[in-house]
């Protein structure tokens, strides 16, 4: 029989995110419980989110990453904290998990009435020639941190392996310090969660910047003498004075597998909508669990920091409080980055996953201001939605730009846990004067382009075939026209205050696709043909949603 809550034994392994969060939450449910608080570390619930910043000097005191402390957490929750503790086994029959003392390396058994797990998830470091070399690091810790900082004093060249959140946040930091980067990314784009067109503008944000970025190629080997080098697959070579591998994560979840507990295929440690594992009194929250996915429901995983904090939240929900517990709803994986000036992110499916998993789904790309373009600091951002055919419902958004990309992505997360469809989008209300958006969002630009497409008014293209029956009529400005050009040469180069008069120059019988910068004038000159007998698509997002940032003429602008 459950103990009532007042003296229930809470151990809970993990003084960060998710664990920290479970023991505040679960004191101020009940102040007679017994919460203990492992970490194997010497630091509980610090800002690893912040960590990038500290190195590069952008937080300026180490302290401000340290949220709580064992004494904070002592004196305002009345926490057990034991620090540089590991748990080191579980016996599920006894309910009592053994811990070890880093320090002095003695062990002892505490018992439990419920135990959560909140391990995290460590950086991978795969098994390389050199990989042991003391320049190479990863990033998970404050101590991490702290060498990574020390190195950076001296190192004059870096190479940061790995283009996701964490790898482009470091990427910058050092750039911050004056350092020559090199950032190295297997994939052929940076930021794999997203689509590619969608992260073109980091690309040209890092190159703008003077990172040497190397897409398409991983790191193989280290030479490690007086110089460090590494060897990628390419056989190219980068020196480097110190290294940042930020190549992903695996869940710490060895202690779970140990215990006997279900895990899924890549060793998350399986929980249901309440986080209990299947052991209904240990419950496991965080990097290193596997729940659903919100949209279709299937397991997923995502190592990010919000859902680690409601999920302890919600386990002592579950355990002090059941009544209050609602049940977790799913991982939408919305993240967003900044790389110096431009920011990008996603909430939900991208279309490489939908397509990938055989999913059915439209797409269209929009551009626009974050907020109305006649207010001074007008700055462009552009945005890519997916959904689903059927029922119009929203699967995914990602968003790119210089302003506002946070706002968009936060409507747009909250459109998929509402399950809103497009004809919600084009209708929602969003808070407009001057200075913070425009009468008709983007969001809402998105929804209105999305119905267009359901509707039948407009049929967007990605790309521009190389199909030469197709007739590419180009509506941009002759300017742009001469210092953006095309892949592909236009047929026409017909501005859309001449279309109406010069429609003659079109071919009738043959597919026209209207192109223009942002894509908007492309879809006014597509009304116009398909109103006249043309056959017309338009290609999505304009010029600038597919723009090679290696081109030598730089990205469009509105
Ligand atoms: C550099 C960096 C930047 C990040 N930036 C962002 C961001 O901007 N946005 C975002 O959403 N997320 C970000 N994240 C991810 C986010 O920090 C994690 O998703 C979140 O911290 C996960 O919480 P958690 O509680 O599962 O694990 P953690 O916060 O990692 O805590 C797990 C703790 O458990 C301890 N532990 C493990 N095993 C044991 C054991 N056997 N005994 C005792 N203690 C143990 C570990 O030492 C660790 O301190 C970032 C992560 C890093 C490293």
């Amino acid at each position: 029989m459950q103990k009532p809550s007042s003296s229930l034994r809470l151990v809970i392994v993990g003084g960060v995110a998710a664990g920290a969060s479970a023991a505040a939450r679960a004191r101020r449910l009940s102040e007679s419980a017994s919460i203990i608080l492992l970490e194997r570390g010497p630091d509980v619930s610090f800002a690893n989110c912040g960590l990038p910043y500290y190195v590069g000097g952008e937080i300026a005191q180490r302290a401000a990453l340290a949220v709580q402390t064992p004494q904070t957490l002592k004196a305002l929750l009345n926490l057990d904290v034991r620090t540089s503790t590991e748990a080191v086994a579980i016996d599920r029959p006894g309910k009592r998990v053994q811990v070890r003392s880093l320090g002095s390396g003695t062990t002892e058994w505490l018992p439990y009435d419920n135990l959560l797990l909140a391990p995290g998830a460590v950086p991978l470091r795969p098994a390389l020639p050199g990989i042991d070399d003391a320049r190479i690091f990863t990033l998970r810790s404050l101590q991490d941190m702290d060498r990574i900082k020390a190195a950076a004093v001296e190192a004059k060249r870096v190479a940061v392996i790995g283009a996701g959140f964490i790898g482009l946040e470091m990427a910058e930091q050092f750039v911050r310090l004056g350092k020559q980067v090199t950032l190295v990314e297997l994939l052929d784009q940076v930021l794999p969660p997203l689509d590619k067109p969608m992260t073109l503008f980091i690309e040209d944000e890092l190159r703008r910047h003077g990172i040497d970025l190397i897409l398409g190629d991983g790191i193989e080997s280290f030479d490690c003498g007086a110089a460090l080098t590494c060897r990628l697959k390419s056989a190219r070579r980068i020196e480097a004075d110190l290294v940042v591998l930020s190549i992903g994560v695996r869940p710490d979840s060895a202690l779970a597998r140990d215990a006997g507990l279900a895990l899924g295929p890549r060793g998350h440690i399986r929980v249901n909508e309440f986080m209990q594992t299947s052991d209904p009194d240990i419950y496991a929250a965080g990097d290193a669990i596997e729940s659903n996915d919100l949209v279709t429901g299937d397991p997923a995983s995502v190592p990010l920091g919000g859902p680690a904090n409601r999920q302890g939240r919600l386990v002592a929900d579950h355990i002090f409080a059941p009544t209050l517990a609602k049940p977790w709803p799913g991982l939408l994986g919305t993240a967003i980055v900044r790389v110096f000036d431009v920011s990008a992110g996603l909430t939900g499916w991208s279309e490489k996953r939908l397509r990938a998993a055989g999913r059915p789904y439209r797409t269209i790309t929009v551009n626009d201001s974050q907020h109305a373009g006649y207010f001074p600091g007008a700055k462009p951002i552009i945005l890519k939605l997916l959904w689903d055919p059927e029922t119009g419902r929203v699967l995914g958004a990602q968003a790119a730009g210089l302003a506002g990309v946070d706002k968009r992505l936060d409507v747009l997360a909250t459109a998929l846990a509402g399950k809103l469809t497009i004809d919600d989008l084009a209708q929602l209300e969003l808070a407009y004067a001057p200075p913070f958006g425009a009468a008709k969002d983007i969001v809402n630009l998105a929804g209105f382009a999305a119905c267009n497409t359901r509707d039948g008014l407009v049929t967007p293209v990605e790309t521009l075939q190389d199909d030469p029956n197709v007739q590419i009529l180009d509506v941009r400005p002759p300017a742009l026209v001469q210092s953006h050009p095309l892949p592909r040469p236009a047929t026409a180069n017909i501005p859309l205050a001449a279309l109406r008069l010069r429609l003659g120059e079109l071919d009738r019988s043959r597919p026209v696709v209207t192109v223009c910068a942002l894509g908007k004038t492309a879809y006014f000159a597509a009304r116009i043909l398909a109103q006249n007998g043309f056959q017309v698509s338009c290609l999505t997002g304009g010029i600038r949603a597919h723009w090679d940032p290696r081109s030598p003429a730089k990205l469009p602008t509105p």
